[in-house]
């Protein structure tokens, strides 16, 4: 088994969070599964605006973007710095909706991945292949081109998101995770390659998480959608819960 910690990142995009996620954990702090757990890292990515009161509530929180600079005129933007000023510990960068919706190209997400690495914010960066460039046979060479621009030889954590199976209850099938995984894995330097962790994502689901956790390569998993049904989400911590005590 690998020495890799598992994290299970929730990222809640331009959603509200859900209410039982800002509820104080009764002492046992593993009955709210967005609370922080002794044998897993749990995350959430809340809205900007709501982040105050997921760190408030003792939740170990992310920003789902930061601009790399550190204030100035960017309207619409929040910098790295001022995400580490409000409690954050993780970030995204180049999440596919951000990389299509905002034009971020690879350079852009790198910048953002130094910025918050020089800020002491552990970035979580996307990168993955559309249908189409999967069908014409280019997703090991698209998700090589996304991972070379990337500062690897830091403290990083990769998340192999198809594009094709963000938000559409298509879900890569175990095998085929495994498959890119390992071979993002063989990509890395070659002191990195114990350590870094490399998070699935794209439609995981209760009745899926299990079998994907458990894959040698997959460290964990980034979930929209159903990180936010709580009882949904408490299946998928579970299911990492119990291969981590396997
Ligand atoms: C995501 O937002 O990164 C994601 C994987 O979404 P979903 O789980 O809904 O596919």
């Amino acid at each position: 088994m690998s020495s890799r910690r598992l994290l299970l990142a929730a990222n809640w995009k331009m959603n509200p969070p859900p209410a039982s996620a800002l509820q104080a954990a009764m002492g046992d702090h593993s009955a709210n599964p967005y609370h922080p757990h002794s044998d897993i890292d749990v995350v959430v990515f809340p809205t900007f605006l709501d982040l105050h009161k997921t760190v408030a509530a003792g939740l170990v929180s992310g920003g789902q973007y930061g601009r790399p600079e550190n204030a100035g005129a960017y309207s619409g933007d929040i910098s790295m710095a001022m995400l580490k000023t409000a409690g954050c510990r993780y970030v995204l960068c180049g999440h596919s909706e951000r990389r299509e919706n905002h034009n971020e190209s690879d350079a852009d997400v790198a910048a953002q991945a130094v910025a918050g690495l020089e800020q002491k914010i552990h970035p979580i960066i996307c990168i993955g292949e559309t249908l189409e460039e999967r069908d014409k046979g280019h997703a090991e060479s698209v998700v090589k081109k996304q991972l070379n621009a990337l500062p690897l030889e830091s403290d990083i954590t990769i998340a192999y998101e198809p594009v094709w199976a963000i938000g559409t209850g298509k879900t890569a099938s175990a095998a085929q995770a495994q498959g890119m995984h390992a071979f993002i894995r063989s990509l890395l330097p070659k002191d990195r390659q114990e350590k870094t962790r490399i998070l699935y994502g794209g439609s995981v689901k209760a009745d899926n998480a299990e079998e994907l956790l458990s894959q040698p390569d997959i460290d964990g998993a980034l979930i929209g959608g159903a990180s936010l049904r709580p009882e949904e989400f408490g299946e998928i911590v579970k299911a990492g819960e119990k291969i981590t005590q396997k």
